[in-house]
């Protein structure tokens, strides 16, 4: 039986990544439903090649274009963000990968957990918003969240045939990131440019300034609290500049287990889509004629100072994350319009998340309040900041 997909975000990096797996196994995997926001020509092409049962283009000016490419085929064309979370509730989807970005992910994730399809997740930052929400929906529903986002794939890999034996601790892997070893005064100067250019990986302009910044390992930490229900002291962060190693588990009797293998996204893609199956892949593979040196730091919580922030949001928990989140979205946005400096990213989120009112155990409602507030109260900040 093949499984059949749905893939939000499909016009993004993970998104056209996972089109390739698909690709590689039209024996086990086939493609039902495809989403991206504006990119039509893109979303038309993919439509056409892999004839999914329903494609949504979000913005809604795009439509006219996506709905009379596709005419002369039998694919269903919808718009609007709603759309999103209304297709994946299609009868013949069996898991729906997740590659939205940033809060958008959210209310699809929910929709397709309610529905009771298992879900692919690369999107962290629904489990950053509202991960107490989000797992509790899927352990009701009997549905299980796969990781997409390396670090979380490698954890799952090392938890195969351990789920009976406590984990002590989990080690995320962190490159570093473009500035890994600037000081401040070097960090001054960087520009945007420079941040989109990652060492390692080739990823969407969001998670690629986040991992600049060392905000997406912070994402991380509380990404990874919440699919393995861990306590935060349980997860601690290294950086390993090679980025081979992609996580480790440290069990009861001190033993460590990695998981390794190319800085290549379409791996962890391959098994949250396939799992339990590994199956056979012709995309490049790691071997030591290539990287003889592994080496490892403490990351820099002076300079880099999301970590710390992401920390601190998870500590005081409630919207606070959601108000970091919906903060970092918007410094990013501005960061990437030239609007603010690289080093005004964790002032305008620590600046925003002081502003706004606690709340402890929200619904679904007040992280939706929180996130309207938190991005008003940002983009306040930011007016502030560029005059
Ligand atoms: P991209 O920016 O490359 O792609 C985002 C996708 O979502 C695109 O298809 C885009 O459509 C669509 N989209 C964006 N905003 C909206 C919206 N408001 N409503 C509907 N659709 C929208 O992101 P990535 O693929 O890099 O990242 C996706 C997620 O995966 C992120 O949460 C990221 O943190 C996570 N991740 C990514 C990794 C990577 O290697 N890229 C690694 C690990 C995790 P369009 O193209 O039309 O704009
Ligand atoms: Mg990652």
């Amino acid at each position: 039986m093949k499984k059949r997909i749905a893939i939000l975000g499909s016009t993004g990096s993970i998104g056209t990544q996972a089109l390739e797996v698909v690709k590689q196994h039209p024996d086990k995997l086939d493609v039902e439903v495809l989403t991206a926001h504006s990119n039509a020509p893109l979303l038309i092409r993919q439509a056409m090649e892999f004839m999914p049962n329903a494609v949504v283009i979000a913005k809604e000016s795009m439509y006219q274009r996506v709905f009379e490419a596709l005419d002369p085929y039998d694919i269903k064309v919808y718009t609007g963000t709603a759309s999103i979370e209304q297709v994946v509730e299609m009868e013949s989807i069996d898991i729906v990968l997740v590659a939205l970005v940033g809060w958008s992910g959210l209310k699809p994730t929910m929709k397709a957990i309610e529905a009771g399809k298992q879900i692919a997740l690369a999107n962290k930052e629904t489990l950053v918003v509202a991960g107490e929400l989000v797992t509790k929906l899927a352990r009701d529903k009997g549905v299980n969240i796969y990781p997409v986002d390396s670090e979380h794939s490698a954890i799952f890999q090392c938890l195969a045939g351990e789920f009976h034996n406590p984990v002590e601790k989990i080690i995320l892997t962190a490159s570093g990131g473009p500035f890994r070893g600037m000081n401040h005064d070097a960090l001054l100067q960087v520009t945007k440019e420079q941040a989109l250019k990652h060492p390692n990986w080739n990823m969407g302009c969001k998670v690629t300034i986040d991992s600049a910044t060392l905000m997406n390992k912070g994402l991380e930490v509380i990404e990874a609290k919440w699919l393995f229900g861990l306590r935060i002291p349980q997860i601690e962060v290294v950086v390993h500049p090679q980025s081979i190693i992609h996580s480790m588990v440290q069990f009861a009797d001190g033993s460590i287990k990695a998981q390794m293998g190319m800085p290549d996204m379409r791996l962890p893609i391959q098994y949250a889509l396939t799992y339990p199956e590994r199956l056979p892949s012709n995309f490049p593979k790691f071997s030591f004629d290539q990287c003889l040196q592994f080496t490892f730091e403490k990351p820099d919580k002076e300079n880099f100072r999301c970590l710390n922030i992401a920390y601190e949001a998870i500590r005081l928990g409630g919207n606070m994350p959601c108000v970091m989140n919906a903060a970092d979205e918007v410094a990013v946005h501005a960061f990437l319009r030239n609007e603010i400096s690289f080093l005004q990213i964790p002032d305008l989120i620590e600046n925003c998340m002081s502003k706004i009112s606690f709340v402890k155990n929200p619904s679904l409602n007040d992280y939706e309040a929180t996130d309207i507030e938190s991005r008003a109260v940002a983009t306040e900040l930011l007016e502030i900041l560029k005059h």
